[in-house]
């Protein structure tokens, strides 16, 4: 028997068996990213991680009993303002940032579309986009209207917070504590200064859409709608669970939960919440003002993805990470290991039961690493834990021939040096054996003497 998945729920507080609402069909949520520009490290954590979820669902279900829709927010106010200044369209400006975020996450072993889906049979990996469901937004704010949840003022639709109860369930905030934290500067069409924008009118040379709820202007939606209505089409009323990073817990969440509940009427919107921890950089919050903020390209073009990966899934994802140079070298060598130990072998049939109980504990991925570590004698075994980690996916011999390629070392010049080194060793002039070995290091080249007397090369990193 499959052992049982243990998920921390935020909507309970507490670590809970997870029992998908369809047993044959789990279906699960992520808020994806804002593409008004190259995405950061940081935004790369919640990618990971819950492609590493969708991977051990898909292991734990089978491929074809888990949907995952990953949104793509493609209208706010930042892309706008960047389209405008470019002056270009937005689907121009978010379609040239989405296809740099797929290759991004893409290097980083992230699972898409491409890798996923199979022709003939329903997609299990969907990637909607914001501005293809403004539609499905404008029958959710009408139903919200028409149920007395949402209220009409100035060309805005507000959603009616005090109207619903059970508003804060999700981020455990008091009602009354919330309002009096919301009362600085209040836009006066707002009767709560809690309630918030569905839609709202678009200013002068912004993208606009035909507006809900009767009001003649055409406008754009507010940003939690999106969500709500993308869910519920691709997922359905209820699912099973909605993941993203902790900032998105208040208002994001809370405000999805409270739409979709009010417009279909349902009890939950998702069974499980699941937030992760946010990164941050050498000790020191990531911002664009402290010089330290870095791209997910930035880190790409020093280090191997899977390098990246590792480093990311080496913390547990609900504690803040500290993304470090330290910390990218020690991933950097653990992977030699395994490559060295796992060598050309294929991967075994089924993942180790040790690697798969340690990621069914909520997803404990440095108890997992260990169960790894423990498995370098068995190369077969090594190899299909790490795939369900989504890392290993090359033979040794083909990663030291993609790291001499990424190298850029000249290759006739190291075999050549080599063959210097052994005419040098053969007739044991040893200081001209020794200049050979020094200019292949200063290439970054380090040899190994193999027992049959050949030797081998392998370039850093
Ligand atoms: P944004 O582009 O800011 O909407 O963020 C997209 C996703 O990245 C959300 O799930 C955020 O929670 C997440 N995120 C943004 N910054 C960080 C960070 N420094 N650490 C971890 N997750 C982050
Ligand atoms: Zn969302």
């Amino acid at each position: 028997m499959a052992p049982m998945l243990r998920l921390y729920n935020t909507l309970s507080g507490a670590k809970e068996a997870f029992a998908p609402i369809d047993p044959a069909h789990v279906r699960m949520y992520a808020c994806g990213p804002t593409v008004y520009d190259a995405a950061h490290i940081g935004n790369a954590r919640p990618i990971i991680v819950f492609d590493l979820l969708f991977r051990l669902l898909r292991h734990l279900y089978g491929p074809g009993h888990v949907t995952y829709a990953r949104n793509v927010t493609d209208v706010d106010d930042k892309i706008n303002a960047r389209a405008a200044e470019r002056g270009i369209t937005i689907r121009e400006l978010t379609d040239g940032t989405l296809a740099q975020f797929h290759r991004d996450i893409g290097d980083l072993g992230v699972l898409g579309p491409e890798d996923v889906n199979a022709p003939g049979a329903p997609p299990r990996f969907i990637e909607p986009r914001a501005t293809d469901h403004i539609a499905e937004m404008r029958t959710m704010i009408d139903a919200l209207v028409a149920g007395g949840h949402a209220y009409v003022a100035e060309g805005h639709v507000l959603f009616d917070v005090p109207a619903m109860p059970e508003y804060g369930r999700l981020s455990k905030r008091p009602l009354d504590e919330m309002e009096a934290g919301a009362r600085v500067e209040v836009a006066p069409y707002k009767r709560s200064p809690l309630d918030f924008v569905l839609w709202k009118p678009s200013k002068p040379g912004e993208p606009s859409w035909p507006s809900p709820a009767g009001i003649a202007e055409p406008g754009r939606p507010g940003w939690h709608i999106e969500c709500s209505a993308m869910s519920a089409k691709h997922l359905g009323k209820t699912f099973d669970i909605h993941a993203g990073g902790i900032d998105l817990i208040f208002p994001h969440h809370e405000n999805e939960v409270a739409q979709s509940r009010c417009c279909f009427g349902t009890p939950v919107m998702a069974n499980v919440w699941l937030h992760n921890g946010f990164l941050q950089v050498e000790g020191e919050k990531m911002s664009k003002s402290l010089g330290n903020f870095i791209t997910i390209r930035d880190v790409l073009n020093d280090w191997p993805g899977e390098v990246v990966r590792l480093t990311m899934l080496r913390t547990h994802y609900r504690q803040p990470i500290d993304w470090t140079l330290r910390g990218l070298e020690e991933s950097s060598r653990v992977l030699d290991r395994w490559y060295n130990a796992a060598g050309d072998a294929l991967a075994a049939e089924t993942a180790p039961g040790t690697v798969v109980e340690a990621l069914c504990d909520d997803l404990n991925t440095p108890a997992a690493i260990n169960a790894l570590h423990g498995l370098t004698e068995d190369a077969a075994a090594l190899r299909a834990g790490a795939h369900l980690f989504g890392l290993l996916a090359r033979t040794r011999s083909a990663r030291e021939h993609d790291q001499v390629a990424a190298s850029g070392v000249d290759v006739p010049a190291v075999e050549a040096l080599i063959a210097q080194r052994k005419a040098a060793r053969a007739a044991k002039d040893w200081p001209a054996s020794d200049r050979a070995r020094d200019a292949l290091a200063a290439m970054g080249v380090s040899v190994k003497d193999n027992k049959d007397g050949t030797s081998t090369w392998t370039v850093a990193r």
